[in-house]
């Protein structure tokens, strides 16, 4: 039974009707296309709209979650208790100087794409990752030797007690794929970049090498939630895993990636049982054979389907 749903008027008071959505399949709205539903979904458009769900959810103990563009999270079979809330359209970017301050739902291809337009650069590393701002910042996203610790400046956030706090970079405490916000459970709002001048024409073929050497090496044909483990100090968890004689390895739907065995993928209608079942017999398989620890770097989240 979905409790929440008597709180539906209160999010509608300020909430067009259709982004408040009841019994969401979260599948629809993750790259892993697995999950199920969300007691409440809503899909704020400003920041101020994010900033009163928060209080509302607080005042009436609703437990909450926020998603920015769903790229790296598994939601498990029986859903989500309470409100989800989804923030990719709250994706305003602006660009001064050099430094671009965006909202937490603006898309990471979008805030590359604006700084390649005023010909700023230090941001194409991060031209290829599908996640937004907000879920870039909560776990410090990084790839081909750039991350967000790099070229931030200091994030808007919502603290524990519902206060609107800026934190310098050093107070954000960036680590690999670690930060502040995921330790403390804060809110992204916003974030400033601090990027340099450079010239288009290199800034446009750094963006074009990167989107060629991920098209050649990651299986974007499949739905995925990128590398589904953190990479364990001195191995590489695509290695290891290949190493133990799972590439391509398949438990019902779901199945370690034939293209890049660090990725495990939505091979065949998976469910995130399936997906779940994989992870653990991967992660066993590697301790058995290697004695490595594999942890995952996808955020799983909900409730076992009964
Ligand atoms: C094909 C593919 C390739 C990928 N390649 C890379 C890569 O090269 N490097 C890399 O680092 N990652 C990569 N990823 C993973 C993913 O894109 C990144 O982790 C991205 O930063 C997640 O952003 P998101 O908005 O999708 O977050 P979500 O998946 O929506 O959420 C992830 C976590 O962030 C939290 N979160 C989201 N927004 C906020 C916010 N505003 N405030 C507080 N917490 C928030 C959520 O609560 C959740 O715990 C890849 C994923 C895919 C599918």
């Amino acid at each position: 039974m979905n409790q929440y749903r008597i709180f539906e008027g209160l999010f509608k008071e300020f909430y067009k009707s259709e982004n408040v959505i009841i019994n969401a399949e979260m599948k629809k709205y993750v790259h892993f296309r697995v999950g199920g539903p969300a007691d409440i979904l809503l899909i704020p458009e400003s920041k101020e709209q994010v900033i009163k769900s928060i209080k509302i959810c607080k005042e009436n103990n609703i437990p909450y979650f926020v998603v920015g563009n769903g790229s790296n999270l598994l939601v498990k079979d029986g859903g989500v208790k309470g409100v989800v809330i989804k923030l990719n359209e709250v994706k305003n970017i602006n660009v001064y100087d050099e430094t671009i301050e965006a909202e937490c739902g603006a898309m990471l291809k979008d805030v590359s794409n604006a700084a390649l337009e005023k010909s700023l650069t230090g941001f194409e590393f991060a031209c290829g990752i599908p996640g937004t701002v907000g879920g870039a910042v909560f776990m410090n996203a990084g790839a081909y030797d750039g991350e967000i610790s790099h070229v931030i400046d200091s994030a808007e956030v919502i603290d524990n007690d519902g206060n609107i706090r800026t934190l310098s970079k050093e107070e954000l405490d960036l680590g690999y794929r670690s930060s502040i916000i995921m330790k403390k459970n804060y809110i992204v709002l916003s974030a400033k970049f601090n990027l340099k001048n450079g010239e288009v024409r290199k800034i446009k073929e750094i963006v074009e090498d990167l989107t060629n050497k991920r098209e050649s090496k990651q299986p974007l044909e499949y739905p995925s939630a990128g590398s589904t483990f953190k990479r364990p100090t001195g191995y590489y968890a695509g290695k290891l895993i290949q190493d133990a004689g799972l590439k391509g390895y398949t438990m019902g739907g779901a199945a370690v990636s034939e293209k890049h065995s660090g990725f495990v993928i939505n091979k065949n209608n998976a469910t995130a049982k399936d997906i779940l079942d994989l992870i653990a017999h991967i992660q066993n398989e590697v301790k058995k054979q290697f004695g490595v620890d594999l942890h995952p770097e996808v955020r799983i989240i909900g409730e076992d389907k009964k």
